[in-house]
């Protein structure tokens, strides 16, 4: 931070391009997770209504999720066992130790609604902690998601209100997860400025996707800054200045305006062929979020959806998405598609995905854990409903099924068993699909990189996950600022694991993709080009500039420069390099941001 006058300017990293000059809104993280607030005497009744009217809210929910259930558990037996859990929860809900006790932790200690819940559900999870019976000691977890949801219907004010926002605003986070995004009106919105995150966390692949420039990584943008002030967010060079002055302002303005026409100019050539000048051809395509964006994806010249990561059908609700949803909703993503060939991942969720006060505390390292394939081989009916949604969606267009955090030969093949069940079921009752529907695998855990080879004979196609390839390389997690400096794209490992990956794919007649965040990036692509990947796919916004980068190099070019980041030992070396090239051959495209 540096600091002129009364004025501020916070670093961090520039995520998703644009500049906004605006005022601040404040949607303090930090009253989502409860703290203690005193209540004078007079309020006290009226805080425990309030908690009742919670409590009543959210049973509402639960049994709303519950109704759902019913109705299609008749054709699917598996969702009885959620039934199950339904009903456990509605009965913990019910139970007077957890609502009776925490009333009477209201009136007794004068404390707001919130925190009394949080210390009452903690003595209750040390009462179950102390049980024999491990079947009770587990219900730790059920206690925490329904006490979950009742804080989330106390705090719904905190959503609410940025609804009610009238004038345009910057919104200023501690964190944002998808599950958050989608609870937002965000037609008011007009930049995101988040204390957490990194290039590749989901704030920025959700920017991105929605066109609002975005800054994350500010580590203290929330106790920086305040509500209502004005601030330019530069999310080029990721920089936000606190009360600018008029000279800043008329200057940023030019810089608005200048990448406007840089855009504009950009997207005239959308739908020229992504060819080098030597004849070399690499297929660009879009990653998508749900099925309005593959529309987006056409408009900014992509040639497939290569990246469908359909977590979002599962976020911010009760229940599970039926077979009919998926299927619909797959449907209508190769419809708004136009024809272009459609890569859907199955269900990849991960601490990541998840808010940060939704994954569970006693999970030490959630992003070694229950994630990706691995929840969907422990919740086989939902892994189902959604292998049998994609299979009777692919009947209408080109779809491939992409599986996620593949670790070796046994989770292909087990995850590609299932996927047999589902055909043969399909089969038996008719329904049509398609027979041949390609089945490929994303490389991001190393593992499955190093044994690219052993992977390649059993599927259709690799698609390389570099956002998680890197982390789980270099050890480095990419939601966690403080060590953003150790994510390094061109780590002289991170080369070496996508050209032994494209070797072993090319050697068994399989082509690779990339479709981490390193994909849409202008200062990797001529790097990635003469690896000999096939497919980048990225957020569409970035297909236009990654396009003019191609028709403008030869892949004689891109060769020589792999060559040359091969014989570097240090990451910062080759990046210095790269960087160095690229500026050269484009040096007045200043949104690389060299
Ligand atoms: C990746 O890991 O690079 C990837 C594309 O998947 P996600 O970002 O959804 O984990
Ligand atoms: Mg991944």
């Amino acid at each position: 931070m540096t600091q002129t006058d009364n004025q501020y300017i916070l670093q961090g990293i520039g995520v998703s391009p644009g500049i906004v000059i605006g005022t601040a809104f404040l949607l303090d993280r930090a009253k989502l997770k409860p703290s203690m607030e005193k209540i004078p005497s007079e309020q006290v009744q009226a805080e425990i209504d309030r908690f009742l009217t919670a409590v009543a809210a959210a049973r509402r929910e639960l049994l709303e999720g519950h109704e759902k259930l019913v109705e299609t558990s008749a054709e699917n037996h598996g969702n009885q066992k959620h039934l199950y859990l339904f009903d456990v929860h509605l009965m913990m809900m019910d139970d007077k130790m957890l609502t009776d006790d925490t009333v009477k932790l209201i009136r007794e200690k004068k404390i707001n609604a919130e925190w009394a819940l949080s210390l009452n559900v903690e003595k209750i999870k040390k009462i179950f902690n102390r049980m024999d019976d491990p079947y009770m000691r587990e219900r730790q977890d059920d206690i925490s998601h329904v006490a979950e949801r009742i804080l989330r219907q106390l705090m719904k004010s905190d959503y609410d209100s940025i609804e009610k926002i009238r004038k345009d605003v910057i919104l200023i986070a501690h964190d944002l997860s998808p599950a958050d995004t989608m609870q937002l009106n965000l037609k008011k919105v007009k930049a995101f400025v988040t204390d957490l995150g990194g290039r590749t966390s989901h704030t920025a692949i959700i920017a991105r996707s929605m066109e609002i420039p975005a800054v994350v990584g500010l580590e203290r943008a929330t106790e920086m800054i305040n509500g209502g002030n004005r601030l330019i967010v530069d999310a080029i060079d990721g920089r936000i200045i606190v009360s600018p002055t008029e000279e800043q302002i008329k200057s940023y303005r030019e810089k608005a305006q200048k990448h406007l026409f840089f855009q504009q100019q950009l997207i005239q050539n959308r739908h020229l062929p992504p060819l080098t000048e030597d004849g070399y051809t690499i297929e660009l395509a879009a990653n998508i979020e749900n099925p309005d964006e593959a529309e987006s994806a056409v408009s900014h010249g992509a040639g497939a959806i290569g990246l469908y990561r359909t977590e979002f059908i599962y976020l911010n609700r009760s229940d599970f998405p039926s077979e009919e949803e998926h299927y619909l909703t797959y449907k209508r993503a190769i419809q708004n598609a136009d024809g272009r060939e459609i890569t859907i991942r199955t269900l990849d969720l991960g601490y990541d995905k998840l808010s940060s006060h939704h994954f569970h505390e006693d999970t030490i390292n959630p992003a070694m854990g229950l994630r990706g394939i691995r929840l969907c081989f422990k919740q086989k009916e939902i892994f189902r409903q959604q292998l049998r949604g994609i299979l009777r969606a692919s009947h209408h267009g080109k779809v491939k099924i992409l599986f996620p955090m593949i670790s070796g030969v046994r989770d292909i093949r087990q995850a590609i068993g299932i996927l047999n069940e589902a055909k043969d079921n399909l089969r038996r009752q008719n329904i049509p699909f398609d027979e041949n529907i390609p089945v490929g695998v994303m490389i991001e855990v190393p593992s499955a990189a190093v044994i690219a080879d052993l992977l390649a004979p059993e599927v259709d196609y690799f698609s390389v996950g570099t956002n998680d390839l890197i982390q789980y390389t270099l050890a480095v997690d990419r939601v966690n600022e403080h060590v953003s400096c150790f994510y390094e794209p061109l780590h002289p490992s991170i080369l070496r694991l996508l050209q032994s990956t494209i070797e072993a794919a090319h050697g068994n007649g399989i082509p690779v993709s990339i479709c981490g965040e390193m994909a849409g990036e202008p200062l990797y692509t001529l790097v990635l080009m003469g690896l000999g990947i096939d497919q980048l796919s990225m957020n569409p916004l970035s297909i236009p500039y990654i396009k003019k980068i191609i028709r403008s190099s030869t892949y004689k070019e891109a060769q020589d420069i792999v060559s040359q980041c091969l014989t570097f030992k240090v990451a910062t070396e080759v990046e210095k390099y790269v960087a160095e090239e690229m500026r050269r051959r484009f040096p007045d495209d200043f949104l690389m941001n060299l």
